[in-house]
């Protein structure tokens, strides 16, 4: 299954609530206006502001 369109419709858990860009390499999101890198873990993106870390 292919998950990168639904990966690409996430958006930041911020208050900007920006689009994020899926990485497949290294399966991260990252927050276009924020630079927070979100991982992937087996499939399940981890979408709390805690866990993320800053580029
Ligand atoms: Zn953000």
């Amino acid at each position: 299954m292919d998950f990168t369109e639904l990966f690409q419709q996430l958006r930041c858990p911020d208050e900007h609530h920006a689009e994020l860009a899926y990485d497949a390499a290294a399966q991260t999101l990252t927050c276009t206006v924020c630079r927070r890198v979100f991982r992937i873990e087996d499939n399940v993106p981890v979408l709390l502001l805690d866990e993320a870390q800053t580029a």
